[in-house]
C-alpha cells in the first residue's frame, strides 16, 4: 500500500517507545533509514507487515505510557511501521478516551464521576478537581466497591498506572506526585466456589494455586478429550455471564466443529458496564485460575491461541495476568506443548483503550485487529467468522473460570446447583448504598432480597428507593421487587435483566433522575456514533434527562427508534435504564 505521510517526524523517544513495542525497523521503508542500494525500490514483506495491523493499538499504548499522548509525529512513524494509512490510524487513536492525541501533563489522574461513586460524592469531588489539565472526568472505572475512584496515569521511561480512591480533591492531587503505584485495598468478596481461592491463595504464585488445586481441571480435561469436555460443558448447561447468557457449550461445539482453521479463544475481560467490578476481582485475585480455563478452552476448541482483552482502567489486574501468564508458560502449561500432551496454546494479552463498546463481540475482535472498535454486523457470528475472520470462541471471565469446577465435578453434577434453568452460582457486585459493598457469589435462583441481606441491607439502615439491577444497560427496580429470584427465568419474568451482575442500591435520598442523566450521558458518549438512531437518539435522551424534562411520549419514542434501528446492544439497551424507571418507579411522575 501507498502511504501519503507529510509532516511531523517523530522525535528519539516517541521512536524508542515504538521500537520497544514492535522491535527495531527491518528496513527503511518501516522508517529505519534508507538504503536504496541494499533495499532497492521495492518493499519486501509488505504482506507480513500489513499482517501487524494488529499491534496498532499496543503501539498506541506504548507512546501514550512513554510520552503521555500521542504527536502527529509519533503517528507518522506508527503507520510507517505498520503500514497504516495515517487517516485510518488516526480515526483509530480519537476512537479511545484513554489515548489521547493533545499535548497534556505526563501525569493525570482520571476521575470517576459515574452513577455508583455518584452516590458517594463523586460530582462535588470532580467540581473541586474541575479546570485542571492533569484531571480528566471518566466513565465507571469497575471501582464501584470502593464509593469514590480515580485512575492515576504516570508516563515516562518507566510508566506506572494505578487506582486511587479518594475520599477529597487533596487526595487526587497527592496522588499526581507519587513515584510508585501505593498498594490497592483488598475487596470484601464472599463466596464458595469461584471466590474460594480468594484470600486464600496467594494470587502471585503458581505454586500456590497448585496447592489449592489449580491445574486439576486441565489434568482432567486432557484426559477427557475436546468433546468430553464440551461435553461437560453442555451438560451444566452453563449460560454465559457476560449479559447474553448464551449456552457455553454450543459455543464451544460450534467452533470445534468448524473446518476453517485457526480457531482463536477471546476472553472479553473487558468489562465496563457501570456497576460491573466482579472480573476484575477474579483476575486480580485468582489469575491463574483464567489462564487454566483459557487453556481448557483452547484445547476443546482445536485453538492454539488465546487473546485476553482487559480493559485499559485495571491496571493491576492487566499485571498480575501477564505475570500468571509468564508463570504458566514457564512451567510448561502455556507454550507449545501443554502439560506434555501433544497440544499448543498461548495467551497474549490486549489492553482496551477506554471504550465500553469494545465489550461488544465484534467490536472487540475491531479493536484487536487494530480497527476502530465498531461492532459488526450479525451473522456471520463469531463462532464461523470471528477474529482475523476465523472461527472464534468469545467468552467473559466468570463464565471461563466457571469451567474449572465443571471439568472438576463434571457437569451434571456442577448443574444440581441452581435452577432448572439457570445452573450453578454467580457473581454479583452488591455496590451504591449498600452496608457492606462488595463481590458476592450466591446460586442461581437466590431472592434478590436475601443477595442484599448478605451485604448488610441498605447503608445506613436508611429506607430502601429503588435498585438498579445489570448496569447501565440494566433496570431499576422498586422495593417490592425484593423477592425476585436471582435466575435468568427470575428476572426475565419481573422484566428485568440481571445483565452482567449489577446490584446496585439508592436509598430514600438519592436523586435517580441525576442517575438517568448521568446513564444517558454514559450512552451518548460510548455510543460508536455507526447508526444514526443509536447516535442522535442518545443524544436528545441526554439532553431531556439533563434538563430535567420528564415527557415520557418523547422518550418513549426515542427508545422505540433505538431499539428498532441500531444494530448492536448498546443502541438496543441505552433507554432500558429510562424505560424501567418510568415503568417501576415514582421518579418520572413526581419529580425529585
Ligand atoms: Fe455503534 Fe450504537 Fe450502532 Fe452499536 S447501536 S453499532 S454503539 S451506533
Amino acid at each position: 500500500m501507498d502511504l501519503h505521510i507529510v509532516g511531523a517526524d517523530p522525535t528519539d523517544e516517541e521512536r524508542a517507545a515504538v521500537d520497544g513495542c514492535l522491535g527495531p525497523p527491518a528496513t527503511g521503508w518501516e522508517g529505519g533509514v534508507r538504503d536504496i542500494g541494499s533495499e532497492g525500490r521495492t518493499a519486501a514483506g509488505g504482506r507480513a507487515i500489513s499482517h501487524q495491523r494488529n499491534l496498532l493499538l499496543p503501539a498506541f499504548h506504548a507512546v501514550q505510557d512513554r510520552l503521555g499522548w500521542i504527536s502527529h509525529g509519533a503517528l507518522n512513524y506508527i503507520c510507517r511501521r505498520l503500514n497504516v494509512p495515517p487517516a485510518e490510524a488516526w480515526g483509530v487513536v480519537t476512537f479511545y478516551h484513554l489515548l489521547a492525541t493533545e499535548l497534556r501533563p505526563r501525569v493525570v489522574a482520571h476521575v470517576c464521576d459515574d452513577i455508583a461513586c455518584r452516590l458517594h460524592g463523586a460530582e462535588q469531588l470532580c467540581r473541586d478537581l474541575d479546570g485542571r489539565d492533569a484531571v480528566k472526568r471518566s466513565p465507571c472505572l469497575g471501582q464501584c466497591e470502593h464509593g469514590s475512584a480515580a485512575l492515576i496515569t504516570h508516563a515516562g521511561k518507566a510508566p506506572f498506572r494505578f487506582v486511587i480512591h479518594p475520599q477529597s480533591a487533596g487526595e487526587v492531587l497527592d496522588a499526581l506526585n507519587l513515584t510508585k503505584a501505593p498498594a490497592e485495598p483488598k475487596v470484601a468478596s464472599v463466596g464458595s466456589k469461584l471466590l474460594r481461592r480468594i484470600g486464600n491463595a496467594d494470587p502471585q504464585d503458581l505454586e500456590s494455586y497448585r496447592r489449592h488445586g489449580g491445574y486439576a481441571a486441565l489434568k482432567k480435561a486432557i484426559a477427557m478429550g475436546p468433546a468430553g469436555v464440551i461435553a461437560e460443558v453442555s451438560a451444566a448447561k452453563l449460560l454465559g455471564r457476560g449479559g447474553a447468557a448464551f449456552p457455553t457449550g454450543r459455543k464451544w461445539d460450534a467452533v470445534a466443529r468448524e473446518a476453517s482453521l485457526p480457531h482463536y479463544v477471546v476472553c472479553n475481560a473487558d468489562e465496563s458496564e457501570p456497576g460491573t467490578f466482579k472480573d476484575r476481582v477474579v483476575m486480580t485475585d485468582d489469575p491463574f485460575a483464567l489462564v487454566e480455563a483459557m487453556t481448557i478452552c483452547g484445547f476443546a476448541t482445536g485453538s492454539e491461541r488465546g487473546f485476553l482483552y482487559i480493559r485499559g482502567e485495571y491496571p493491576l489486574a492487566e499485571s498480575r495476568m501477564i505475570d500468571a501468564i509468564g508463570q504458566a508458560l514457564a512451567a510448561g502449561l502455556l507454550g507449545s506443548h501443554v502439560c506434555g500432551a501433544g497440544f499448543s496454546f498461548d495467551v497474549e494479552v490486549r489492553r482496551g483503550g477506554g471504550a465500553y463498546i469494545c465489550g461488544e463481540e465484534t467490536a472487540l475482535f475491531n479493536s484487536i485487529e487494530g480497527k476502530r472498535g465498531e461492532p459488526r454486523a450479525k451473522p456471520p457470528f463469531p463462532a464461523q467468522v470471528g477474529l482475523f475472520g476465523k472461527p472464534t470462541v468469545v467468552n467473559n471471565v466468570e463464565t471461563l473460570v466457571n469451567v474449572l469446577d465443571i471439568v472438576d465435578e463434571g457437569g451434571a453434577a456442577w448443574a444440581r446447583t441452581g435452577t432448572a434453568g439457570s445452573t450453578g452460582t454467580r457473581l454479583f457486585c452488591l455496590c451504591g448504598h449498600v452496608e457492606r459493598p462488595g463481590l458476592y457469589e450466591v446460586p442461581c435462583g437466590t431472592v434478590l432480597r436475601d443477595a442484599v441481606a448478605m451485604a448488610g441491607g441498605v447503608a445506613g439502615g436508611k429506607k430502601l428507593k429503588a435498585i438498579l439491577l445489570g448496569g447501565a444497560a440494566g433496570t431499576f427496580v422498586g422495593p417490592d421487587a425484593l423477592d425476585m429470584p436471582l435466575s435468568f427465568e427470575g428476572a426475565r419474568a419481573a422484566n428485568a435483566t440481571l445483565g452482567s451482575g449489577v446490584i446496585m442500591l439508592f436509598d430514600e435520598t438519592a436523586d435517580l433522575v441525576d442517575a438517568l442523566g448521568r446513564i444517558a450521558e454514559f450512552f451518548r458518549h460510548e455510543s460508536c456514533g455507526q447508526c444514526v438512531p443509536c447516535r442522535v437518539g442518545t443524544v436528545r435522551q441526554e439532553e431531556l434527562l439533563k434538563k430535567r424534562t420528564l415527557d415520557l411520549q418523547t422518550y418513549r419514542e426515542l427508545a422505540q427508534a433505538m431499539k428498532d434501528a441500531s444494530i448492536c446492544g448498546l443502541g438496543h439497551t441505552a433507554s432500558a435504564a429510562i424505560e424501567s424507571a418510568m415503568a417501576n418507579l415514582q421518579v418520572f411522575r413526581s419529580p425529585s
